[in-house]
């Protein structure tokens, strides 16, 4: 039996190469992965300029004249430039975002004036710099804004637009194909003979892979019969950076997955120490990463969280692999074995001042609907035992 975090470090080592970089428009770049580190080649806010609709003046003039009102000598709109120098007794109407002009450092906003024709009189007590945005206090040019491997999130890319830049270089989408076994598991849309289930696990797949950046390749679904099997692995194999199946992977008697892959690739078999999901086939099929994931619905979720998930964000060079993890208070007791991680599926709010958190009910790896009622994952670690009401537990959110 193979612990959790020793699977995942296996299968981790496995993974030496990052997928190729692809340029794409900054409109296509939300949740990709950033390949350089971005430098900014500019200053941003290039000039220093007004953040307020007002008057733009030296302090030291108006400290030096209290009082005496200031001859408005132009109107700059945001988007133009002033070229003369604003001199002694003189003042600048500047609108938020225009340039600073010379001989100017302070701005008034336009509602602490007083206007008389084209005079202002503007009080005495405004600090030098006040309502100026300076040249380069959002970016600095030759900095790194946004580190490689950093998804790109609406402010990444409202930052890389900033610089100027309309295109990116991201990572590739990692190509996961995706095929469920057994010949009990019916295509949804279709009718479904007697002693069938509709195939949930090849949906849910989809959606993790496309919610951590991978582009599907839907293989279907494969009848337990191992030439069948065999032919699919290997076109899947030839397609995919990684392939994944549900099903398959128990002692049953009809369960192929680990066989066929013994005579195609290289298969790990490993009884991981988790609950749910102890079945667990991992192994290449030419350059594909492959996994052969448990059929139980909750189940292959998790071992996708926990072991697909990793490596198909380091394929795409994502420097954070791991999901964040908070500390919350057992509402209740729950059951818990040694010598194996159990993921209990929970419900975490916070309540009197304190995250709290419940299970969702009934904990049997065939029950998805416990992810949907639930919002997070309960870790409980291998060494633990039964968890009293109130102690500290370790919640996964999702
Ligand atoms: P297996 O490991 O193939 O014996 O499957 C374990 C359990 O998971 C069985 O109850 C299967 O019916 C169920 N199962 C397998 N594949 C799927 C699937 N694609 N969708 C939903 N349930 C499945
Ligand atoms: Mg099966």
């Amino acid at each position: 039996m193979i612990s959790v975090r020793d699977g995942q470090n296996h299968v981790l080592a496995q993974i030496t190469r990052t997928v190729p970089p692809e340029l794409v428009p900054l409109t296509e770049a939300l949740g990709r992965v950033l390949v350089d580190d971005a430098r900014a080649p500019v200053d941003v806010p290039p000039t220093d300029n007004s953040a307020v609709d007002g008057y733009a003046f030296a302090s030291a003039n108006v400290a030096a004249d209290p009082g005496r009102p200031l001859k408005v000598v132009a109107d700059l709109p945001a988007g133009s430039v002033f070229d003369g120098v604003i001199g002694r007794g003189e003042t600048l109407r500047i609108m938020t975002g225009a340039p600073m002009p010379a001989g100017a450092d302070t701005v008034c906003p336009q509602e602490l004036v007083v206007r008389a024709g084209d005079h202002v009189t503007v009080p005495t007590d405004l600090v030098t710099g006040t309502n100026v945005r300076m040249r380069g206090e959002d970016v600095r040019a030759g900095t790194v804004v946004i580190g490689a491997g950093s998804v790109l999130r609406p402010q990444e890319i409202g930052v890389i637009a900033s610089l100027g830049q309309r295109q990116v270089f991201v990572s590739q989408r990692p190509r996961v194909a995706v095929l469920s076994t057994g010949d009990e598991v019916a295509e949804p849309g279709r009718p479904r003979a007697a002693g069938q289930i509709y195939d949930s696990n090849r949906s849910t797949l989809h959606g993790l892979v496309s919610q951590c950046g991978g582009a599907v390749i839907d293989l279907g679904i494969v009848p337990d019969e191992r030439e069948v099997l065999r032919a699919r692995l290997l076109e899947a194999g030839e397609m995919a950076d990684i392939v994944i199946t549900s099903g398959g992977v128990s002692v049953g008697l009809y369960d192929l997955v680990k066989d066929v892959l013994g005579e195609i690739g290289g298969i790990d078999f490993w009884q991981v120490a988790m609950q749910p999901g102890r079945p667990l086939a991992v192994g290449r099929i030419g350059s594909a990463h492959f996994f052969g994931l448990p059929g139980n619905p909750v189940a292959s979720m998790l071992t996708f969280m926990l072991f697909v998930r990793p490596v198909l964000f380091k394929l795409a060079g994502r420097h954070r692999i791991f999901p964040e993890t908070w500390e919350a208070h057992a509402s209740e007791p729950l059951r818990k074995k040694p010598g194996r991680r159990e993921f209990k599926r929970g419900v975490v709010e916070f309540r009197d001042g304190a995250w709290e958190v419940r299970t969702t009910g009934p904990q049997g790896s065939g029950i998805l609907s416990s992810m949907v009622t639930g919002n997070c994952l309960i870790v409980l670690e291998e060494e633990r035992g039964d968890v009293a009401a109130g102690e500290r537990v370790i919640v996964e959110p999702f």
